[in-house]
């Protein structure tokens, strides 16, 4: 049997399809460098690429494999944008802010996929991407964003029907969306493969099953602790997103980490109509379903839940159920790999970046869309270390406020209030 993370529940579709997967060292004594970053998925790789490619000594270290936490696991859907539509963030920032936050995901798209090409990282990029609803009372909410993305300048988005939706989703469960051809879907643990090795041959030391257990500041310096050595530098950045634990609590104040889980089928075959064109779709659902096809034909199909997964056997019979809502015909349709992980979300569903002690800044709660905006943020940190911090300020200024209900409560509250909304959902 294959590898599987021993952190995030069940064994990945992605760990079967990625190829090899390099093993790097643990740390073994007391280090110095310029920037020590602590976190192996997307944010804390693309960080330490690109401040090694600047000529930045770096070291990364990561509590267990790359990619074993979100960044290997997820849904691979890049979408556009922020996670709220632009419609939404106009309404709340005014338009220039928007559009400067909204311009800046989409920077992190094409910076996405430029990366990945020009460093050889092939990482089964498919375009096309729905937005859909199965509640006609939302059809108008679509309307409203496709007309602000027009108004951004991005003009990749219209509107479907009800017949086009059914035809390209494969089924009569949704009644109209929206159709993004400016976008895709990715196999994201490629990517964590492709971007360490693009990290370490431009320099970076990166270490894994080395985990922090505490970070300091001491006389100027930041000092991360290990159980088999120490690194001190001169700037730190906390790259846990959902997996953090206490290790950091400014962050963990402020980012929840949410259950999220997905199966794989077998291949559906070349005749199946399930989203014959190769697109993703995710749904307007409070508790999303995301899914796409792969090129290989099978159907990874998603869905945040608030259920607990005792035995990752239980994944295959829920997303099971939630694939039959959609595909009658596939309820008995056999899953080969259901697997989970977890998602670092935010109050307002907003990234979270601050410097949460002197020289150290923390980055996560990209809230389910942080393929794109993980890494991008981690180069837009190595932008910081040398001396541009202006764009990174327009994440830092979204001034996320923390969970109420400190560590202890807000778990249940969030339960009570994800039990009202998948309820909701049902109306
Ligand atoms: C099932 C699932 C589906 C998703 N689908 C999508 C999607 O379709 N589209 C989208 O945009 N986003 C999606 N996301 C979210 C996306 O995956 C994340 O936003 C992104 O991967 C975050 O990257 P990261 O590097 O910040 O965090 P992670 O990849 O979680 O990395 C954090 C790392 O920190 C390490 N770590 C923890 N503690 C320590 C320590 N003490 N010392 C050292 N290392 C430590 C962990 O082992 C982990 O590897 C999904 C997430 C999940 C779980």
């Amino acid at each position: 049997m294959s590898y599987q993370s021993p952190i995030s529940p069940g064994r990945s579709w992605y760990e079967d399809t990625a190829g090899p997967r390099p093993e790097y060292p643990s740390l073994d004594g007391d280090r110095t460098c310029d920037v020590v970053i602590i976190g192996g998925g997307f944010t804390g790789l693309s960080a330490a690429t690109h401040l090694a490619k600047a000529g930045v000594d770096v070291v990364l270290i990561e509590a267990h494999r790359f990619g074993d936490g979100a960044s290997g696991r997820n849904g691979g859907q890049l979408g556009s944008g922020q996670r709220a539509g632009p419609e939404e963030m106009e309404k709340e920032y005014g338009f220039t802010r928007a559009k400067a936050l909204f311009d800046l995901a989409e920077e992190a798209k094409a910076h996405l996929l430029e990366f990945a090409s020009t460093n050889g990282i092939e990482i089964d990029f498919r375009p096309g991407h729905m937005n859909v609803t199965h509640k006609k009372r939302e059809l108008s909410d679509f309307v409203d964003y496709a007309d602000a993305a027009e108004r951004f300048g991005y003009p990749h988005i219209r509107i479907m029907d009800r017949a086009e939706t059914a035809q390209k989703v494969g089924s009569d469960h949704y009644v109209g969306g929206v159709y993004d051809s400016g976008t895709g879907h990715i196999h994201p643990l490629k990517l964590v493969v492709g971007t360490a090795r693009v990290a370490r041959e431009a320099g970076a030391q990166l270490f894994e099953n080395t985990r922090a257990t505490a970070i300091t500041t001491n006389g100027g310096k930041v000092v991360v602790t290990t159980p088999t050595g120490t690194v001190t530098a001169q700037k730190g950045f906390v790259a846990l997103n959902a997996y953090g634990g206490d290790l950091e609590p400014t962050s963990a104040a402020h980012i929840m980490p949410i259950g999220s889980f997905i199966g794989a089928t077998v291949d559906l075959g070349a005749d199946s109509p399930v989203l014959s064109g190769g697109e993703s779709v995710s749904d307007s659902r409070f508790v999303v379903r995301y899914f796409r096809r792969v090129k290989s034909g099978e159907l990874l199909f998603g869905g945040r839940e608030i259920y607990a997964v005792n035995d990752p056997k239980d994944i295959h019979i829920h997303i099971r159920r939630q694939i039959s809502e959609i595909y009658p015909h596939l309820k008995d349709v056999e899953i080969t790999h259901g697997w989970g992980g977890y998602v670092g979300i935010t109050l307002p569903r907003k990234p979270f970046v601050r410097e949460v002690m002197p020289n150290v800044i923390s980055a996560g709660g990209y809230s389910g869309h942080g393929v794109m905006l993980s890494n991008f943020v981690g180069k837009l940190y190595a932008e910081t270390v040398a001396g541009n911090r202006d764009r990174l300020k327009l994440i830092e200024d979204l001034k996320i406020p923390p969970f109420p209900g400190g560590r202890r409560w807000r778990a249940p509250l969030l339960f009570l209030a994800l039990n009202w909304y998948a309820l909701r959902d049902r109306l």
